[in-house]
């Protein structure tokens, strides 16, 4: 194939991909003023339900702009051989394979992370400002960036930075240690990610004693389930919106609960909560997504070690000799139609999951205050209880409320 077809198909794909997403994206707001199905009702008083109407248009809306923004500027840099002009910077720095990959990747991503910046402020402090949603300061949204950035030069840097010198050494056979490093990886954050990431950007302290520490014990109990690790995590730092996780499996197993949960929902609420994240565990949902999800990286990995070296995909972004960053990046956008199917794939497998959770909870504890935690959830996040069933299919990982009442009902 010539480079110039190349070139094209890339670009097809970018349109493509963009077209795809607002039809969707407007074929989901179509249904923003419907009916509530009768099991919703009361949810919301009529005034909220305007309000969020309003959340809803005002994100459709923010999107629409944000995204149109991003493909015509991802456009402007492959017409204007942008990756050429960064391909030449990286080079004039060092003759280092190594070095040139991080120059070259640290500044695209740099490039990208400011000009989305001025989108992020406005999310936080004008959209989620406006509904009551945000909490952050500007002082820790700074902080967040500088932090975010920290991190991403230390393990993101250090990752690229070996995978290029696989690269170097064993060419054909870089995606079998690669593969390996990144599972290392990967299993090592899943254990760790508790202990190690969240404090950097968050304060936790273990759930204190109390009516809602003895519910829970006593639920443990019943259930025979070891259940010593529980946090609080400070969420309230950033947003009144609330959540909760599992994290880690063996000894390092751990459930987290937003400060912002413990305020909105009373105990027996935040017990079918945890409930339904022990069924996560027990359903063993966290070890099957972590098998999926090495799986899925090392057939990628394989895909890309066939294609990486090639010479055209160099030269279809203006690179004339075949390096490991051009062919990389080249290699996503041609992958990205692939994974979208394989999105769409693990969106489906996660809804059943937690249909799967949900009725742990329902036969461990009960259903009725699942449900009505559930709909207190949706109700303070002003979530969209109307949603597209493409939207759904394509985007929610997990089941709508509707969907999610109905099975707990059965
Ligand atoms: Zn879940």
């Amino acid at each position: 194939m010539n480079p110039q077809t190349l070139f094209y198909i890339l670009i097809a794909i970018i349109i493509i991909k963009f077209l795809f997403d607002t039809y969707i994206n407007a074929l989901n707001s179509k249904h923003f003023k419907d009916a509530i199905p009768e099991e919703l009702k009361g949810i919301y008083n009529d005034n909220e339900y305007l309000k969020s109407q309003k959340y809803k248009i005002e994100n459709y809306k923010f999107s629409l702009i944000s995204s149109l923004f991003s493909v015509i500027t991802t456009l402007l840099f492959f017409f204007l051989d942008g990756f050429k002009f960064v391909d030449e910077l990286a080079r004039s720095i060092s003759n280092n394979t190594i070095v040139i990959t991080l120059v070259f990747f640290g500044i695209i991503f740099l490039a990208s992370d400011i000009l989305s910046l001025p989108f992020s402020y406005y999310k936080t402090f004008v959209i989620e400002e406006k509904f009551g949603f945000n909490k952050t300061s500007i002082k820790t949204f700074v902080l967040d960036k500088l932090k975010g950035w920290l991190m991403l030069l230390i393990v993101g840097g250090g990752l690229m930075a070996i995978i290029t010198w696989f690269y170097e050494l064993t060419t054909t056979n870089f995606w079998l240690y690669t593969w390996g490093v990144i599972t290392v990886f990967t299993l090592f954050l899943n254990l760790f990610y508790s202990k190690l990431i969240v404090p950097i950007f968050n304060k936790q302290k273990p759930l204190e004693d109390g009516e809602l520490r003895n519910e829970i014990e006593k639920f443990a109990e019943k259930i025979g389930f070891k259940l010593d690790n529980i946090f609080v995590i400070d969420g309230s730092k950033r947003s009144t919106k609330a959540n909760a996780y599992f994290s880690g499996f063996g000894s390092q197993k751990r459930i987290t609960l937003f400060d912002t949960l413990i305020n909105d929902l009373d105990t027996n609420e935040i017990v079918a909560v945890l409930a339904h994240e022990v069924g996560h565990y027990k359903r063993k949902h966290i070890i099957y997504n972590l098998i999926l999800s090495i799986g899925i990286t090392g057939l990628t990995l394989y895909i890309l070690s066939l294609l990486v070296g090639n010479l055209t995909l160099s030269q279809a972004l203006g690179v004339q000799n075949p390096s490991f960053h051009i062919g990389l990046i080249a290699f996503v956008i041609l992958y990205s139609p692939i994974s979208e199917i394989t999105n769409l794939f693990m969106n489906a497998l996660s809804r059943k999951f937690e249909f799967q959770a949900d009725n742990y909870a329902k036969e461990n504890f009960n259903p009725e205050d699942l449900i009505s935690s559930l709909k207190k959830l949706s109700k303070n996040s002003l979530s969209n209880l109307t949603p597209s069933n493409l939207y759904v299919k394509i985007h929610y990982s997990h089941p709508t409320l509707l969907q999610r009442i109905l099975n707990l009902k059965k």
